[in-house]
């Protein structure tokens, strides 16, 4: 390992300004089995875990095992009915009555399996995202990462693609909170600023409310102004945060982006294969709607994409959000799919390639969460995720592997970088530039960070009633066509529990279970505001 500056956090990237590397691990995480032949393999963190041991990556980095996520954290985007199955449903108890029902409405069964200790799987991968949230919150560290957080298929009330938990949705409302005393604080001057210069009604209410310092009796008239439904989005952004997300996954960022599509508080970026793929979505002109127009951003690509054209486009499109949006907060999704080889995904990068996403975003120094996410060739996942680990503390780790548990995966090289394919490259360079070019000018609609006047009537954002449909007749699209492949044999095995004292390791829990507590809170709600005029 070249390392020529020591100590806990390194110099690095064209400020050279050292960074304090969080990370967060769950040394059961790699027991999860979501069954055979499934892609989806949990053991693929664990042995990304075990590259970063042996490269002794984790002496430069302060290391948290999570605290699983309680069904309130989780509560915070789920809806209560998917929360309360998930944390109840079980393989033995899958078919009784008041599970079965509900299977199809949850979409449950074929990508997203039942599997033993799935809830506690899901706890683990939004405690690491949440807890991440909560340490770069307190500026207690300038990059935090959680391997097995990143499951951005999941939506409100449904699992999709192998994700039941959008552990990145529910850091990303963790990173919104903020500065959240002095916003709401600002939020009641502004109310008052515009109750004094507009002509409202006030609801004036005896409703008896006791204050510490202020009897009742003392009061002459209590003020109530209540806005229902006041949300985040409806804002004024004087102090509020605002996160970037940024999504490197060979598959689009669905589930994230349909969360704060009609925010400005939260920008969505995701680079993925578009066109008879799942999910589906993320085309070109889905740019975010109301509030949030401008402020979702897709690039869809085509089969092929290499470690060049890639950085051709990623690179200014980054820098022109970075210079226009001014994000608080980054959060990047590293799903390894996108790599060369993998045995879902078509894109043709290097680890070297994917991991310059992340270098480059780390260049820019803003308090930056790093996120796992797909990755099908678990051998390669586990190299690109401790590659990026290696540039997230600054240091270039050798090529050739340090023996590790699970050495016999990484025939027959035994390297830490694999050589992309031959594999034809289908973007062309004039679609790309094509592309890159609207989108810049998209971006240049946005000529300052968002908003900074306040709305005379706060607009109320209603999510449009439900459309009833029948759920046993909707059909899902698939990220998987359940075929086997079998030149994975090995690595379908349910994973054998490599004892190692390494694995083993006690990590720091990542603070006390009141910190926890404090982490609940609702982004959206309704805001009462009390006024009252004392007695001369
Ligand atoms: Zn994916």
């Amino acid at each position: 390992m070249e390392d020529t500056t020591g100590g806990v956090s390194l110099p690095s990237g064209p400020d050279a300004k050292k960074r304090r590397v969080s990370y967060f691990y769950e040394p059961t995480i790699g027991d999860y089995y979501y069954g055979q032949g499934h892609p989806m393999k949990p053991h693929r963190i664990r042995m990304a875990h075990n590259l970063i041991v042996h490269y002794s990556l984790h002496r430069r980095m302060e290391i948290s095992r999570p605290f699983p996520a309680g069904p309130e954290d989780i509560r915070r985007f789920h809806s209560d009915d998917y929360v309360d199955f998930l944390s109840s449903v079980t393989p033995e108890t899958l078919h009784d009555h008041t599970h079965s029902r509900h299977l199809k409405r949850f979409n449950v069964g074929e990508d997203c399996p039942v599997f033993d200790g799935l809830f506690g799987f899901c706890q683990s991968s939004a405690g690491g995202s949440i807890g991440a949230a909560v340490k770069l919150n307190r500026g207690d560290a300038d990059i935090a990462l959680n391997w097995a957080g990143g499951l951005h298929h999941a939506k409100k009330g449904e699992a999709s693609g192998f994700c039941y938990v959008n552990d990145i949705v529910l850091g990303i409302l963790e990173l919104l909170k903020v500065h959240r005393q002095n916003y709401i604080i600002l939020q009641v001057l502004s109310f008052i600023n515009w109750i004094l210069s507009s002509s409202v009604s006030l609801f004036i209410s005896n409703i008896s409310i006791k204050t510490p310092n202020l009897l009742y009796s003392e009061l002459e008239a209590i003020i109530v102004v209540v806005v229902n439904d006041f949300r985040l989005s409806d804002a004024p952004n004087i102090t509020g945060q605002r996160v970037l997300y940024v999504d490197i996954d060979v598959h689009h960022g669905d589930g994230v982006e349909e969360a704060f599509f009609t925010t400005d508080r939260v920008m969505t970026v995701s680079f993925h294969k578009f066109g008879e793929f799942f999910p589906g979505t993320g085309h070109l002109k889905d740019i975010g709607v109301e509030r949030g127009k401008y402020y979702a951003l897709n690039v869809p690509l085509n089969d092929g994409m290499d470690d060049e054209t890639f950085r051709g486009l990623f690179r200014p499109i980054i820098q022109k959000v970075m210079e226009v949006y001014q994000p608080d907060a980054v959060v990047l999704q590293c799903g390894a799919d996108s790599l060369s080889g993998d045995r879902l995904g078509c894109f043709n990068l290097s680890v070297k390639g994917h991991a310059d996403c992340l270098r480059f975003l780390r260049s820019f120094n803003v308090p930056l969460m790093v996120l796992g996410g797909g990755g099908y060739t678990i051998r390669n996942v586990a190299r690109c995720w401790c590659y990026e680990t290696a540039v997230a503390v600054g240091v270039e780790p050798e090529n050739k592997l340090p023996y590790n548990e699970y050495y016999e995966y990484f025939g027959p090289d035994y390297t830490l970088h694999v050589e992309p394919s031959n594999m034809e490259n289908q973007n062309s360079p004039k679609d790309l530039e094509k592309m890159r070019n609207m989108l810049l000018e998209q971006l240049s609609r946005i000529q300052h960070t968002p908003s900074v006047q306040f709305q005379a009537s706060p607009p109320i954002t209603q999510v449009p009633a439900e459309v009833e449909e029948d759920m046993d007749q909707r059909s899902k699209p698939r990220i998987w066509n359940g075929e086997d492949y079998g030149s994975e044999s090995e690595e379908d095995e349910k994973p054998r529990h490599h004892s190692s004292n390494i694995d083993d390791q006690p990590v720091a829990n990542s603070g006390t279970r009141e910190d926890v507590k404090k982490l609940t809170c609702c982004p959206d709600a309704s805001i009462a505001l009390f006024f009252w005029v004392k007695k001369a």
